[in-house]
């Protein structure tokens, strides 16, 4: 894929991904967020399963749910946010910019 400056033909293009970065930061938080959530179902279930354990199973359970249940639902929501954010970048924002003048245009399809 060559892609050109239309103001100057120069094909030192950069992408700038603004929209994809804040996506996926925002998303994270978002997706950790409901994961907390989850992450309380998942200390249950946990804590159900290392009942089998005894005490110590129960505790080493519910922490096991609790953390799973965090970073799923955190990279769920990273990965989300991302895709969002680089459909923005492609659609709306001029996500190219000429790294010979600065100027910034979107993709031309
Ligand atoms: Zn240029």
């Amino acid at each position: 894929m060559s892609i050109q400056c239309p103001s100057c033909n120069s094909q030192r293009i950069i992408t700038r991904d603004i929209a994809r970065k804040l996506g996926g930061t925002t998303g994270a938080i978002a997706g950790g967020a409901s994961g907390m959530a989850g992450a309380a179902g998942g200390a249950r279930v946990g804590t159900l399963v290392g009942t089998i354990g005894g005490p110590l199973g129960m505790t080493l359970g519910g922490l096991a749910g609790a953390i799973i249940g965090g970073l799923v639902g955190s990279a769920a929501g990273g990965a989300a946010g991302a895709k969002l954010g680089e459909e923005i970048d492609n659609k709306v924002l001029d996500n190219f910019q000429c790294a010979n003048c600065g100027h910034c245009f979107r993709q031309q399809d």
